[in-house]
């Protein structure tokens, strides 16, 4: 009895108000940048369409987008843009979700047992927000003491690429890197550090165009207080290169 008087005097039903708790949630989600889980969120048959496909597809989702917007998509301008927008998501943007992308993680001894870390500094990063899908731009600097296998350094920008490829978490980016030069080499002794701007904080929402965000992962030696220094110090090197 009681229950309905309130149900009564509720200006919502339950199922609108579980509406409106997740909408207030998928906000909260978005300003706080917050992610959730440390593994890209694919779906099981992320790969059961061939790329073509998805590019068909995407450029009618995103035809359809601008049609709602009331762009006039007849335009010269606009006409080729759904398909060339759908051609970036699938071969370029979003390419490091397939992973048929993903670099072969060729490793070599490391015969001239150079036994310090190394450190590869200010690989650029190009990503994409998976909260707005709005660009991430910044760089990101990675290290390793090796424990017998020593790695190209092209292909630590390769793989830092690879995961920027796709809709990101900076969290998520800066430990899939770690995590990825690990099994690579068979260490823990791997560290990234990213700094990187959130187009949807510079240009949107708060609109503060300054602020960049800093993460780090910091794996076994680099734990080591000692050892977390000497890398950060290398990064404040200004070397000048002319
Ligand atoms: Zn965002």
């Amino acid at each position: 009895m009681q229950t309905l008087k309130f149900a009564r005097k509720s200006r919502f039903n339950t199922l609108e108000l579980i509406t409106i708790m997740n909408e207030e949630r998928i906000e909260e989600i978005g300003e706080n940048h917050v992610g959730t889980s440390a593994k890209t969120p694919l779906r099981a048959d992320a790969f059961d369409i061939s790329d073509d496909e998805k590019i068909k597809r995407i450029e009618e989702s995103v035809k359809d987008i601008l049609n709602t917007l009331g762009m006039d998509l007849t335009d010269d301008s606009l006409q080729g843009t759904p398909k060339r927008v759908a051609k970036a998501f699938v071969n370029e943007i979003f390419m490091g979700l397939n992973p048929k992308h993903k670099p072969k993680a060729s490793t070599f001894e490391n015969n001239y047992n150079y036994g310090e870390m190394l450190v590869e500094k200010n690989i650029v990063v190009y990503s994409t927000c998976e909260h707005h899908l709005l660009p991430i731009i910044g760089r990101a600097h990675v290290a390793y003491i090796s424990d017998g296998k020593v790695i190209g350094l092209s292909k630590m920008n390769r793989i830092v690429e690879y995961f920027a490829k796709r809709p990101q978490v900076q969290e998520r980016l800066t430990m899939q890197v770690v995590q990825a030069m690990q099994e690579a080499l068979g260490t823990e002794d791997v560290a990234c550090v990213i700094d990187a701007k959130h187009l949807c904080v510079n240009s949107r929402g708060i609109k503060d165009i300054e602020s960049s965000t800093v993460t780090a992962e910091f794996g076994g030696k680099f734990k080591n207080q000692d050892t977390k220094r000497e890398f950060l110090d290398y990064l404040k090197l200004e070397t000048e290169f002319e």
